[in-house]
């Protein structure tokens, strides 16, 4: 089965052409499950380049949620199988305080900030908190941990009949229960999709902020024995030569690393 990069940036969409090889759209990866089924892992804008790739078929969408931080939803409204009666979409996601999966989706469709509520909208949609075991989507075994981050979020493993792959963004290392947390669930895998926003020089003045440098994603990768790290959530000030400077460096400590770029597949 492959993993597909349609969005990889953080924080805020950008266009240039200086940045147009890694791509500018923000978080949203995809794998196909069957002919009209589909694994999404959050709505950022890359959302709408996922749709250049599925059918206009009935289709059926289960949807990942990391958190609710705008840069990962910002697709959703724009998505036009939500528009559609005979659409499904299983939401999940992380409960936070007081609020629902369904509160935290449906934020980013509030007028006036959007013109449409998400219950408004016509596909089938259900909203289901992230369980605390391991449950299974078509042939995928998912399972999650919630790290660090501003309102936090949740990391997802997803196994499937011959690999495995984690997808840990928007996660700032150094607190320690959640980098053990993250060991665990990442135990083993083949690939680890992990936060790099910042490089070290940058930390310092971000520390706080909720993301990692490539030094954090390659400890990660080494602590869980990972065979491939892709460093991702791209800094929107990152020009593709920065990224390529970044993973330079990245690969002289973790040689199997690669950097997230739209339109990227990995067999998993
Ligand atoms: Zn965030």
């Amino acid at each position: 089965m492959e993993i597909v990069f349609h969005g990889v940036r953080g924080s805020v969409p950008v266009g240039s052409p200086l940045m147009d090889r890694y791509g500018g759209s923000t978080t949203c990866l995809s794998m196909q499950l069957d002919a009209t089924s589909h694994l999404v892992l959050d709505c950022g804008t890359g959302l709408r380049g996922f749709e250049d790739h599925i059918g206009t078929e009935a289709r059926h969408f289960t949807v990942l949620l990391s958190h609710y931080h705008w840069d990962h939803l910002m697709g959703l409204p724009f998505f036009s199988p939500l528009y559609e009666p005979e659409a499904t979409f299983d939401f999940y996601g992380s409960p936070w305080e007081s609020h629902t999966v369904e509160e935290g989706v449906a934020g980013a469709f509030e007028p006036p900030w959007f013109p449409v509520p998400l219950s408004a909208t016509a596909a089938a949609k259900n909203y289901l908190a992230v369980p605390d075991v391991p449950w299974q989507v078509g042939p995928l075994t998912i399972s999650a941990a919630r790290l660090h981050h501003p309102q936090g979020v949740t990391a997802y493993r997803i196994d499937t009949p011959t690999g495995s792959v984690v997808f840990a963004t928007d996660v700032e290392r150094g607190e320690k229960e959640s980098d053990e947390r993250l060991a665990t669930l990442a135990a083993g895998a083949d690939v680890l999709i992990h936060d790099a926003q910042y490089s070290p020089d940058d930390y310092d003045d971000h520390r706080g902020w909720g993301h990692s440098t490539w030094q954090d994603a390659v400890a990660a990768a080494k602590d869980a024995d990972i065979s491939h790290l892709v460093l991702s959530s791209h800094d929107p000030q990152r020009t593709d030569e920065d990224v390529d400077r970044l993973l330079d460096e990245a690969r002289q400590h973790f040689p199997n690393t690669d950097a997230a770029q739209v339109g990227m597949a990995i067999d998993v």
